[in-house]
């Protein structure tokens, strides 16, 4: 069969638009074509695994409960991008082995306790207390040296600057030397 210039363009728009009809259709369909089974709301966020600070974006039902991680286009960091372990984020945080508690074992003890946030807070405040005032030493080899080096102080990626600078300050003047951030180390 002989096909002018004329005719194969007309077959091939015909070819074109035939393809593109049920996009264009899928793309006219009302929201309400789709209505969402759970009431989503989302939430801007950083993710916490390093120091690159990544902004992502964490849709949750009216539970709480983790439908969906995607990266922030609007956050200077990333402009949308996430690599894969924020994206992971779901399946732990919807983990039934994930802790939701404090859970504590005594010293020499064999099993663990649950206890609530005010205590572990309160434990950890008399604990840090007792070690510095025991450990603190104000001279070593005749130099001033006002410090403790029996507490370590990790800070983590998902802290902002203004929190690693209270952290830093607060740690100092505990006299804590060994301060580190956990995506350095
Ligand atoms: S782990 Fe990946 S996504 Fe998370 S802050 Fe770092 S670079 Fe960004």
């Amino acid at each position: 069969m002989d096909l002018s210039r004329r005719d194969f363009l007309k077959v091939g728009s015909a070819a074109v638009g035939t393809l593109l009809l049920p996009a264009t259709l899928a793309g006219a369909a009302s929201p309400s074509a789709f209505p969402l089974h759970k009431r989503v709301g989302e939430t801007a966020t950083i993710c916490p695994y390093c120091s690159v600070g990544c902004g992502v974006i964490v849709a949750t039902d009216s539970t709480g409960h983790i439908l969906n991680v995607e990266g922030d286009p609007d956050n200077l960091h990333n402009r949308g991008t996430l690599d894969s372990k924020p994206l992971a984020i779901p399946q732990l945080a919807n983990s039934p082995n994930r802790l939701q508690k404090v859970l504590y074992r005594a010293p020499n003890s064999d099993h663990w306790e649950e206890k609530d946030w005010d205590w572990a807070v309160s434990e950890i405040s008399k604990r840090v207390k007792a070690t510095r005032d025991a450990t603190f030493k104000e001279q070593e080899g005749g130099v001033t040296v006002n410090r403790t080096e029996s507490i370590a102080w990790l800070g983590g990626a998902a802290n902002n600057n203004e929190d690693c600078y209270l952290a830093t300050k607060f740690a100092r003047a505990l006299g804590i030397a060994y301060l580190e951030h956990q995506a350095r180390i």
